[in-house]
Protein backbone atom coordinates (compact mmCIF):
# COMPACT_ATOMS: atom_id res chain seq x y z
CA UNK A 1 0.00 0.00 0.00
CA UNK A 2 1.33 3.65 -0.70
CA UNK A 3 -0.55 6.82 -1.64
CA UNK A 4 -1.77 9.58 0.03
CA UNK A 5 -1.30 9.49 4.13
CA UNK A 6 -4.19 11.93 4.01
CA UNK A 7 -5.57 12.82 0.49
CA UNK A 8 -6.46 16.55 0.37
CA UNK A 9 -9.92 18.20 -0.26
CA UNK A 10 -9.09 20.10 -4.26
CA UNK A 11 -9.78 23.85 -3.52
CA UNK A 12 -12.87 24.77 -5.23
CA UNK A 13 -12.75 27.85 -7.29
CA UNK A 14 -15.67 29.42 -9.60
CA UNK A 15 -14.73 29.60 -12.91
CA UNK A 16 -11.85 26.57 -12.88
CA UNK A 17 -12.75 23.18 -13.08
CA UNK A 18 -10.82 20.68 -11.24
CA UNK A 19 -9.28 18.29 -13.30
CA UNK A 20 -6.90 16.08 -10.86
CA UNK A 21 -4.79 16.00 -7.75
CA UNK A 22 -1.41 14.76 -8.21
CA UNK A 23 1.11 14.36 -5.64
CA UNK A 24 2.46 17.55 -5.35
CA UNK A 25 0.34 19.68 -8.24
CA UNK A 26 -3.41 20.14 -8.44
CA UNK A 27 -4.48 20.91 -12.11
CA UNK A 28 -7.77 22.92 -13.25
CA UNK A 29 -8.73 24.13 -16.47
CA UNK A 30 -9.71 27.57 -16.82
CA UNK A 31 -12.68 28.97 -19.31
CA UNK A 32 -9.96 29.78 -22.11
CA UNK A 33 -9.31 26.05 -21.47
CA UNK A 34 -5.59 26.63 -20.25
CA UNK A 35 -4.38 24.78 -17.24
CA UNK A 36 -3.67 26.20 -14.10
CA UNK A 37 -1.38 24.02 -11.99
CA UNK A 38 -0.81 25.48 -8.77
CA UNK A 39 2.17 23.16 -6.31
CA UNK A 40 1.28 22.93 -3.02
CA UNK A 41 3.83 22.23 -0.09
CA UNK A 42 2.86 18.57 -0.25
CA UNK A 43 6.15 16.16 0.12
CA UNK A 44 6.50 12.92 -1.21
CA UNK A 45 8.68 10.59 0.13
CA UNK A 46 9.04 6.07 -0.60
CA UNK A 47 5.74 6.80 -2.66
CA UNK A 48 3.95 8.24 0.11
CA UNK A 49 2.39 11.85 0.41
CA UNK A 50 3.24 12.53 3.20
CA UNK A 51 0.60 14.34 6.40
CA UNK A 52 3.15 16.72 6.75
CA UNK A 53 3.62 20.02 4.57
CA UNK A 54 7.16 22.04 4.08
CA UNK A 55 6.03 25.65 3.97
CA UNK A 56 7.37 27.70 0.87
CA UNK A 57 8.56 24.46 -0.57
CA UNK A 58 5.41 25.15 -3.15
CA UNK A 59 6.68 28.30 -4.25
CA UNK A 60 10.11 27.16 -4.39
CA UNK A 61 9.16 24.77 -6.85
CA UNK A 62 6.90 27.22 -9.04
CA UNK A 63 9.65 29.64 -8.69
CA UNK A 64 12.96 28.03 -9.42
CA UNK A 65 10.73 26.05 -12.62
CA UNK A 66 10.45 29.62 -14.05
CA UNK A 67 13.76 30.51 -13.60
CA UNK A 68 14.96 27.64 -15.72
CA UNK A 69 12.01 28.38 -18.81
CA UNK A 70 13.93 31.51 -18.67
CA UNK A 71 17.12 29.89 -18.94
CA UNK A 72 16.14 27.31 -21.75
CA UNK A 73 14.28 29.00 -23.98
CA UNK A 74 16.68 29.61 -26.89
CA UNK A 75 16.42 24.97 -26.55
CA UNK A 76 13.11 24.56 -26.18
CA UNK A 77 9.48 26.15 -26.23
CA UNK A 78 7.77 25.60 -22.48
CA UNK A 79 4.59 25.60 -21.48
CA UNK A 80 4.11 28.55 -19.34
CA UNK A 81 1.44 31.41 -20.50
CA UNK A 82 0.96 33.57 -17.38
CA UNK A 83 1.64 33.40 -13.39
CA UNK A 84 -1.34 35.12 -12.28
CA UNK A 85 -3.44 33.99 -9.47
CA UNK A 86 -6.97 33.95 -11.46
CA UNK A 87 -9.99 35.66 -10.37
CA UNK A 88 -11.75 34.49 -7.44
CA UNK A 89 -8.61 31.87 -6.70
CA UNK A 90 -6.99 32.08 -2.68
CA UNK A 91 -4.58 34.82 -2.32
CA UNK A 92 -2.31 32.31 -1.05
CA UNK A 93 -2.04 30.89 -4.66
CA UNK A 94 0.28 33.75 -5.41
CA UNK A 95 4.08 32.37 -6.48
CA UNK A 96 2.84 29.03 -6.52
CA UNK A 97 -0.16 29.00 -9.22
CA UNK A 98 1.30 28.58 -13.09
CA UNK A 99 -1.28 29.10 -16.15
CA UNK A 100 0.16 26.42 -19.07
CA UNK A 101 -0.71 25.42 -21.99
CA UNK A 102 -2.55 22.60 -22.01
CA UNK A 103 -0.77 19.53 -24.15
CA UNK A 104 -1.33 16.42 -24.99
CA UNK A 105 1.07 15.03 -22.85
CA UNK A 106 3.75 11.90 -24.10
CA UNK A 107 3.57 9.22 -21.91
CA UNK A 108 6.97 8.93 -20.95
CA UNK A 109 9.42 10.46 -18.23
CA UNK A 110 12.33 11.89 -19.69
CA UNK A 111 15.11 11.04 -17.81
CA UNK A 112 18.92 11.93 -18.22
CA UNK A 113 21.60 11.15 -16.57
CA UNK A 114 25.09 12.34 -16.11
CA UNK A 115 26.17 9.73 -13.04
CA UNK A 116 24.93 6.38 -11.56
CA UNK A 117 23.14 6.61 -8.41
CA UNK A 118 19.57 5.02 -7.33
CA UNK A 119 17.79 2.98 -9.98
CA UNK A 120 20.56 3.22 -12.55
CA UNK A 121 23.18 1.93 -9.98
CA UNK A 122 20.63 -0.32 -9.62
CA UNK A 123 20.25 -1.96 -12.89
CA UNK A 124 24.36 -1.22 -13.98
CA UNK A 125 25.38 -3.88 -10.65
CA UNK A 126 23.12 -6.37 -11.79
CA UNK A 127 23.93 -6.23 -15.56
CA UNK A 128 26.78 -3.36 -16.46
CA UNK A 129 23.42 -1.40 -18.32
CA UNK A 130 21.22 1.64 -17.60
CA UNK A 131 17.92 1.35 -19.19
CA UNK A 132 19.66 -1.21 -21.87
CA UNK A 133 22.44 0.93 -22.32
CA UNK A 134 26.40 -1.16 -21.75
CA UNK A 135 28.43 0.86 -19.67
CA UNK A 136 32.18 0.97 -18.91
CA UNK A 137 33.27 -1.71 -16.11
CA UNK A 138 34.30 -0.03 -12.92
CA UNK A 139 31.99 2.78 -12.13
CA UNK A 140 30.66 2.97 -8.54
CA UNK A 141 27.95 5.03 -6.88
CA UNK A 142 27.93 8.69 -7.90
CA UNK A 143 30.12 8.16 -10.80
CA UNK A 144 30.28 10.82 -13.73
CA UNK A 145 29.40 8.98 -16.57
CA UNK A 146 31.34 9.14 -20.01
CA UNK A 147 28.44 10.89 -21.91
CA UNK A 148 25.02 11.76 -20.72
CA UNK A 149 22.61 9.25 -21.31
CA UNK A 150 18.97 9.08 -21.85
CA UNK A 151 16.92 6.82 -19.89
CA UNK A 152 13.48 6.88 -20.14
CA UNK A 153 10.48 6.25 -17.39
CA UNK A 154 6.94 5.10 -17.95
CA UNK A 155 4.80 6.98 -15.66
CA UNK A 156 3.46 5.06 -13.11
CA UNK A 157 0.03 6.05 -10.60
CA UNK A 158 0.09 7.33 -7.53
CA UNK A 159 2.13 4.43 -4.89
CA UNK A 160 3.63 3.00 -8.31
CA UNK A 161 7.10 3.18 -9.07
CA UNK A 162 8.22 4.64 -12.16
CA UNK A 163 9.66 1.82 -14.33
CA UNK A 164 12.58 2.08 -16.56
CA UNK A 165 12.06 1.20 -20.31
CA UNK A 166 14.01 0.87 -23.46
CA UNK A 167 14.77 3.51 -25.82
CA UNK A 168 12.84 0.84 -28.28
CA UNK A 169 10.11 0.72 -25.99
CA UNK A 170 9.90 4.57 -26.32
CA UNK A 171 9.54 4.24 -29.97
CA UNK A 172 6.86 1.57 -29.94
CA UNK A 173 4.91 4.29 -27.84
CA UNK A 174 5.25 7.84 -29.63
CA UNK A 175 6.57 6.39 -32.66
CA UNK A 176 10.53 6.81 -33.77
CA UNK A 177 10.28 10.18 -35.06
CA UNK A 178 8.90 11.62 -31.47
CA UNK A 179 11.39 8.84 -29.75
CA UNK A 180 14.32 10.47 -31.45
CA UNK A 181 13.28 13.99 -30.68
CA UNK A 182 12.35 13.33 -27.18
CA UNK A 183 16.09 11.84 -26.93
CA UNK A 184 18.06 14.65 -28.36
CA UNK A 185 15.86 17.59 -26.58
CA UNK A 186 16.22 15.77 -23.13
CA UNK A 187 20.07 15.51 -23.44
CA UNK A 188 20.41 18.98 -24.78
CA UNK A 189 18.36 20.39 -21.94
CA UNK A 190 19.97 18.74 -19.44
CA UNK A 191 23.51 18.92 -21.00
CA UNK A 192 22.81 22.74 -20.08
CA UNK A 193 21.67 22.91 -17.52
CA UNK A 194 23.89 20.98 -15.66
CA UNK A 195 26.54 23.75 -17.14
CA UNK A 196 24.57 26.17 -15.37
CA UNK A 197 24.10 24.12 -12.26
CA UNK A 198 28.14 23.31 -11.87
CA UNK A 199 28.66 27.08 -12.45
CA UNK A 200 26.82 27.45 -8.88
CA UNK A 201 28.32 24.53 -7.47
CA UNK A 202 25.78 22.09 -7.41
CA UNK A 203 26.44 19.19 -9.91
CA UNK A 204 23.24 18.34 -11.69
CA UNK A 205 23.38 14.32 -11.31
CA UNK A 206 20.18 13.75 -13.22
CA UNK A 207 16.42 14.51 -13.83
CA UNK A 208 13.20 13.93 -15.37
CA UNK A 209 11.72 16.24 -18.16
CA UNK A 210 7.96 15.96 -19.24
CA UNK A 211 6.91 17.06 -22.57
CA UNK A 212 3.82 17.06 -24.75
CA UNK A 213 2.48 18.22 -28.40
CA UNK A 214 -0.27 21.09 -28.63
CA UNK A 215 -3.21 19.58 -29.01
CA UNK A 216 -4.02 18.04 -32.63
CA UNK A 217 -0.27 18.63 -33.44
CA UNK A 218 1.99 15.14 -34.55
CA UNK A 219 4.76 16.87 -35.50
CA UNK A 220 7.54 16.21 -32.87
CA UNK A 221 9.33 19.14 -34.04
CA UNK A 222 6.55 21.03 -31.89
CA UNK A 223 7.51 18.97 -28.86
CA UNK A 224 6.80 21.31 -25.84
CA UNK A 225 9.09 21.40 -22.33
CA UNK A 226 6.24 21.12 -19.72
CA UNK A 227 5.15 20.21 -15.96
CA UNK A 228 7.86 21.61 -13.13
CA UNK A 229 11.53 21.48 -14.40
CA UNK A 230 15.22 21.11 -12.92
CA UNK A 231 13.47 21.09 -9.02
CA UNK A 232 14.82 19.39 -6.55
CA UNK A 233 11.74 17.12 -6.26
CA UNK A 234 12.43 16.18 -10.25
CA UNK A 235 16.48 16.16 -10.45
CA UNK A 236 19.35 14.79 -7.82
CA UNK A 237 21.63 18.22 -6.65
CA UNK A 238 24.62 17.45 -5.12
CA UNK A 239 26.83 19.81 -3.54
CA UNK A 240 29.84 19.65 -6.16
CA UNK A 241 32.50 20.26 -3.55
CA UNK A 242 31.97 17.14 -1.34
CA UNK A 243 31.15 15.30 -4.72
CA UNK A 244 33.23 12.03 -4.22
CA UNK A 245 32.13 8.68 -5.99
CA UNK A 246 31.79 5.72 -4.26
CA UNK A 247 29.36 6.80 -1.44
CA UNK A 248 26.00 7.85 -1.15
CA UNK A 249 26.16 11.66 -1.95
CA UNK A 250 24.55 14.45 0.21
CA UNK A 251 22.04 16.44 -2.20
CA UNK A 252 19.30 19.15 -2.01
CA UNK A 253 16.66 17.14 -1.60
CA UNK A 254 14.61 14.57 0.63
CA UNK A 255 17.17 13.80 2.72
CA UNK A 256 16.35 14.27 6.02
CA UNK A 257 13.06 13.37 5.58
CA UNK A 258 14.08 9.97 4.21
CA UNK A 259 16.75 9.56 6.51
CA UNK A 260 14.14 10.23 9.64
CA UNK A 261 10.99 7.66 8.09
CA UNK A 262 13.71 5.20 8.16
CA UNK A 263 15.61 5.96 11.17
CA UNK A 264 14.61 4.63 14.81
CA UNK A 265 12.97 7.75 15.81
CA UNK A 266 9.80 7.48 13.48
CA UNK A 267 8.58 4.59 14.85
CA UNK A 268 7.55 3.85 10.99
CA UNK A 269 7.89 0.33 9.36
CA UNK A 270 8.16 0.86 5.41
CA UNK A 271 7.59 -2.47 4.66
CA UNK A 272 4.32 -2.24 6.91
CA UNK A 273 1.60 -0.64 4.24
CA UNK A 274 0.59 1.60 6.81
CA UNK A 275 1.37 5.74 6.16
CA UNK A 276 3.91 7.41 7.31
CA UNK A 277 3.33 9.54 10.42
CA UNK A 278 4.12 13.56 10.76
CA UNK A 279 7.35 14.47 10.42
CA UNK A 280 9.16 16.77 13.36
CA UNK A 281 9.28 20.21 13.30
CA UNK A 282 13.22 19.82 12.73
CA UNK A 283 12.52 17.79 9.81
CA UNK A 284 10.23 20.00 8.32
CA UNK A 285 12.38 23.41 8.91
CA UNK A 286 15.55 21.44 7.47
CA UNK A 287 14.23 20.35 4.96
CA UNK A 288 12.30 23.84 3.81
CA UNK A 289 16.14 24.69 4.10
CA UNK A 290 17.63 22.44 1.70
CA UNK A 291 14.68 23.37 -0.80
CA UNK A 292 15.34 27.36 -0.15
CA UNK A 293 18.74 26.83 0.01
CA UNK A 294 19.11 25.46 -3.83
CA UNK A 295 16.75 28.10 -5.05
CA UNK A 296 19.46 30.44 -3.95
CA UNK A 297 22.67 28.92 -4.91
CA UNK A 298 21.28 28.12 -8.07
CA UNK A 299 19.36 31.21 -9.35
CA UNK A 300 22.00 33.09 -7.03
CA UNK A 301 19.03 35.36 -5.87
CA UNK A 302 18.09 35.66 -2.06
CA UNK A 303 14.86 33.60 -0.88
CA UNK A 304 11.87 35.69 -0.19
P1 LIG B 1 4.29 12.78 -9.45
O1 LIG B 1 4.91 13.81 -10.34
O2 LIG B 1 4.66 13.05 -8.04
O3 LIG B 1 4.53 11.41 -9.93
P2 LIG B 1 1.79 13.37 -10.61
O4 LIG B 1 2.57 13.46 -11.85
O5 LIG B 1 0.57 12.56 -10.53
O6 LIG B 1 2.72 12.95 -9.45
P3 LIG B 1 1.95 16.19 -10.29
O7 LIG B 1 3.32 16.16 -10.84
O8 LIG B 1 1.70 16.78 -8.96
O9 LIG B 1 1.32 14.77 -10.16
O10 LIG B 1 0.92 16.85 -11.34
C1 LIG B 1 1.29 17.39 -12.56
C2 LIG B 1 0.51 16.69 -13.67
O11 LIG B 1 0.28 17.62 -14.74
C3 LIG B 1 1.28 15.53 -14.29
O12 LIG B 1 0.36 14.49 -14.55
C4 LIG B 1 1.80 16.12 -15.62
O13 LIG B 1 1.98 15.14 -16.60
C5 LIG B 1 0.69 17.08 -15.99
N1 LIG B 1 1.09 18.23 -16.82
C6 LIG B 1 2.15 19.06 -16.63
N2 LIG B 1 2.19 20.04 -17.55
C7 LIG B 1 1.12 19.83 -18.38
C8 LIG B 1 0.62 20.51 -19.55
N3 LIG B 1 1.20 21.62 -20.04
N4 LIG B 1 -0.49 20.00 -20.14
C9 LIG B 1 -1.11 18.88 -19.63
N5 LIG B 1 -0.70 18.22 -18.54
C10 LIG B 1 0.41 18.67 -17.91
MG1 LIG C 1 4.56 14.75 -11.77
Amino acid sequence: MSGFAEKPEPVQVPGLVHLHTGKVRDLYRNGDGDLVMVASDRISAYDWVLPTEIPDKGRVLTQLSLWWFDQLTDLVPHHVLSTDVPPGAPADWAGRVTVCRSLDMLPVECVARGYLTGSGLVEYRETRTVCGLALPAGLEDGSELPAPIFTPATKAEVGEHDENVSYEEVARRVGAETATQLRQTTLAVYSRAREVALRRGIVLADTKFEFGLPAGETDPESLVLADEVLTPDSSRFWPADVWQPGRAQPSYDKQFVRDWLTGPESGWDRGAGTPPPPLPQKIVEQTREKYVEAYELLTGTPWG
